[in-house]
């Protein structure tokens, strides 16, 4: 997994972040999994 971390910090990305984000839900929706382009239109 150390390489993959490695990787994630050449991209500039927070992996644990990253991971803490999907483990809440998606940002935008909140949704496990995120159905932000399941229900694009849904009211
Ligand atoms: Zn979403």
């Amino acid at each position: 997994m150390s390489w993959l971390a490695s990787l994630a910090n050449l991209l500039g990305v927070d992996l644990e972040q990253a991971v803490g984000k999907y483990k809440k839900g998606c940002p935008r929706c909140g949704k496990i999994p995120c159905q932000c382009r399941e229900k694009p239109f849904a009211e």
